[in-house]
């Protein structure tokens, strides 16, 4: 006997095995001879590709690269150098002003109730305390709405400590749900009265060691330094606060803000053999924090691209669109490279077929989501199954965000695709001192770099227009 729960079971089973031997039909579909190159291109990069050699040299040769630094100014020279000696038509860098500041040295102790050093960094842009450093009561809070709902009283005079933790998620949304506080926390302590903040490191691992990352202040408003703790020693002035008694902390920041310094985006291209002049843009940034040797953040990404547009260089054919690749300077601190690169090529920005940016580590490429004109949905579909063998699936809802380097083209409706890197474990290392060589899993950028080819070169294929993409509100 079939029961009515039975038979609603029966007839999802056969919904499902419907659906699934459509998709079977459609996956079965011969590919065009496009689709049989895309495929090639992709089986052969999954077999081996010079990634991991390319960000190892970086890492080497360069390592810490931040915006106005020695190792910035390294980063471009290797850069040129690295893409000068590669399968491309044409290699150059642009002239980029970018903001520079020094970390210097950062203390910081537990004074009462039970005195105890503490691991901190400053936070990049903070100002510096007072040379002999600042001693005030400390405030914890978990949020900037939590900080809202004290009174100035609870803050004037007082360092304020976030303590909110980031949740570990494979799409990295526990980042963005985490880091207000770092980038908003200084203005808003500092309107109510506050002197200094502090903050739980924006990162997933337990280990001793600080995540840094952007601060911000706002004009007109007194501007307060900011420093981030280490988990462990958030847990430590986390339990001192919660004992009742009062907690009182000592912070040492050195940071300065230096004269503005020279950097550059470095680009490089496989020309298209089409007239039209389209643009296949692949984005990373060459800039990283200070802390590590920016093997994560963003090594990994511009190996990624570069290995995939280096080897569509090689191909015999050139495709029918051109394939630009960007190597943005200072994204960590401003976005600088991303607006130099949108005003210096404003002329041709309706050119831009498409772009993705690859900025979300050295993991596996696990979704392939949109941001395209909806005539451009199918050809997309066309370029998931391409995909779908990578264990890529596709994503819904074509709203796609692009990455940071992006956010001007995306603004001025360029179509972008996100290539979604799984980033469970990018976060543990993400800004710290640990985001180095040895953390890339070999395997993983592997596949990254055989879905970025394939995507790449089905976009510098197929028909388009992909474009223009949906309006999206101002970032
Ligand atoms: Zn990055």
């Amino acid at each position: 006997m079939t029961s009515p729960r039975g038979r609603f079971v029966l007839s999802t089973l056969l919904a499902v095995a419907v659906a699934a031997s459509a998709a079977l039909a459609q996956s079965a579909a011969p590919l065009s001879p496009v689709g049989l190159r895309a495929a090639a291109l992709r089986d052969e990069a999954l077999a081996g590709n010079r990634a991991l050699e390319i960000v190892r040299s970086l890492t080497v040769e360069v390592g810490p690269r931040s915006a106005g630094s020695p190792g910035d100014a390294a980063a471009v020279a290797w850069a040129l150098r690295t893409l000068g000696g590669m399968s491309f038509d044409r290699v150059w860098s642009e002239k980029v002003m970018v903001p520079h500041w020094v970390r210097g040295s950062a203390e910081g102790a537990i004074l009462t109730p039970h005195p105890q050093t503490v691991v901190l960094v400053a936070l990049g842009g903070s100002v510096a305390t007072p040379a002999a450093g600042l001693e005030a009561p400390v405030v914890m809070v978990d949020s900037l709405e939590a900080l809202d709902a004290l009174d100035t009283g609870q803050v004037a005079g007082k360092l304020v400590f976030f303590n909110g933790r980031m949740a570990r998620t494979r799409d990295g949304s526990g980042y963005g749900q985490a880091v207000a506080p770092r980038g908003r926390g200084p203005a808003a302590v500092a309107k109510k009265g506050g002197i200094g903040m502090l903050l739980r490191s924006v990162g997933t691992r337990l280990d001793r060691l600080p995540h840094t990352g952007a601060t911000r202040y706002e004009e007109g408003v007194p501007r307060i330094p900011a420093a981030a703790l280490s988990g462990p020693d958030a847990d430590l002035l986390e339990a001192q606060v919660a004992s009742g008694k009062p907690v009182k902390f000592r912070l040492l920041l050195t940071s300065e803000a230096l004269a503005e310094a020279e950097s550059a985006n470095v680009l490089a291209e496989v020309r298209g053999r089409d007239e039209g002049g389209e643009i296949v843009l692949l984005a990373c940034h060459l800039d990283s924090w200070d802390l590590g040797h920016g093997a994560l953040d963003d090594g990994a990404g511009c190996a990624i691209v570069i290995e995939a547009a280096r080897r569509i260089g090689e191909l015999a054919q050139p495709p029918r669109r051109t394939i630009r690749i960007l190597l943005a300077a200072n994204e960590e601190f401003g976005l600088s490279g991303a607006r130099a690169y949108a005003t210096a090529h404003q002329d041709e920005i309706g050119r831009h077929a498409i772009a993705a940016e690859a900025d979300m580590g050295a993991g596996k490429v696990y979704r392939f989501s949109t941001h395209v004109g909806a005539d451009a949905l199918t050809t997309m579909a066309e370029i998931g199954r391409l995909l779908s063998p990578l264990g890529v699936e596709m994503g819904a809802g074509n709203d796609a965000s692009g990455g940071a380097d992006l956010i001007p083209l995306v603004q001025a409706r360029v179509p972008v695709a996100d290539l979604d890197q799984d980033a469970s474990t990018y976060f543990d290392h993400h800004h710290s001192a640990n985001d180095t060589f040895d953390k890339i899993v070999p395997e993983e950028l592997t596949q990254a770099v055989a879905a970025y080819v394939t995507f790449a070169y089905l976009a510098a294929e197929l028909p388009g227009p992909f474009g223009p993409a949906p309006e999206v509100a101002p970032r």
